[in-house]
């Protein structure tokens, strides 16, 4: 039984990449069951025992509109021993305060590139949802918490079409000069192709925004994830997003696979001889039971594989 890829290093990439554990937060809030408050807490503590440093945990939306995750509150305490950063979502000032009165010290806001999502999943335009970020990063990072950006639709929006990358550049820009320290190129519906990355990474530099402040977020969706990362890896990227097992699917896309599972990833980036600190087989182990949890099998591939018992 093959347990590891052999290692063989290709040229051009980076020594080292963060992987950025959404499945806690972005992979439950998709999942149709609800789990319970401890497993979210033991799921956690697995995540971050099989050696992934920043795991997403939660999200401070209103309960109305992510029930999945109505227990931020709850389950936020549970994790004060966890040996992870462990950021937290905040849509708005309401729940910013909510999230750093419990002691959270990194957040992320969740930004559209895109008028016809932005209005839809934010109820806001552009620069309306802008306008609501500006005193939520600020008073974040008055309390010294690290604040991410995520930028959804930065490939394609199931409305709109193709999204030009100009635009995805000047939405970017501006969550950027509103304080985050850092981007999340979401694609939301798993469109992008390795050239469009690599297209718009480049843009964003020519317009100022350096690589070390840019991660990506790739969905599965067409089967393009992991030659998106590679692309991106190839550019200089370092931060990818990865959700454990695969969890969560894409509710904008109408498909089963969503996010990039971190077992594929952590396959890649080991046959590659790069760093990341995540032990497979725990992290595979770790997704196998969150299945059982689920009552469904892991879209992941790599755990599919590395689970199949002869
Ligand atoms: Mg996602």
């Amino acid at each position: 039984m093959i347990g590891l890829p052999m290692s063989v290093p290709a040229p051009g990439l980076p020594a080292r990449v963060r992987i950025h554990e959404v499945g806690a937060r972005d992979g439950l809030q998709n999942e149709k069951t609800a789990v319970p408050t401890e497993v979210k807490a033991e799921f956690v503590r697995r995540l971050a025992a099989s050696g992934l440093t920043t795991i997403e945990a939660t999200s401070f939306v209103h309960p109305k509109w992510v029930p999945q995750l109505a227990d931020a509150e709850q389950l936020f305490p549970l994790l004060a021993d966890v040996d992870a950063a462990l950021p937290v979502l905040v849509p708005n000032e309401r729940g910013l305060d909510r999230a750093l009165a419990l002691g959270a010290t990194r957040i992320a806001v969740f930004g559209s590139a895109t008028e016809t999502f932005a209005s839809r999943n934010l109820n806001r335009t552009v620069a309306e949802s802008l306008a609501m970020f500006e005193p939520v990063v600020a008073r974040a990072r008055e309390g010294g918490a690290h604040v991410r950006g995520y930028l959804s639709m930065c490939f394609g929006d199931p409305w709109e079409g193709a999204v030009p990358v100009h635009q995805v550049v000047s939405v970017a820009k501006a969550l950027l000069d509103l304080g985050c320290d850092e981007l999340s190129l979401g694609d939301t519906i798993g469109v992008a192709t390795p050239g469009h990355v690599q297209a718009l990474l480049s843009a964003l530099n020519e317009a100022g925004v350096t690589t070390d402040r840019i991660g990506v977020h790739f969905h599965d969706t067409y089967g393009q994830a992991l030659s998106n990362t590679l692309a991106a890896l190839q550019h200089g990227v370092t931060t990818v997003d990865a959700s454990a097992g695969g969890l969560g699917g894409c509710p904008y896309a109408k498909s089963a696979t969503g996010n990039l599972a971190t077992e594929d990833l952590v396959w890649m980036l080991d046959g590659l001889g790069i760093e990341t600190g995540v032990d497979l087989a725990a992290l595979t182990a770790t997704s196998v039971w969150m299945a059982e949890q689920l009552g469904r099998p892991s879209p992941s591939r790599t755990v599919r594989a590395l689970s199949h018992k002869e």
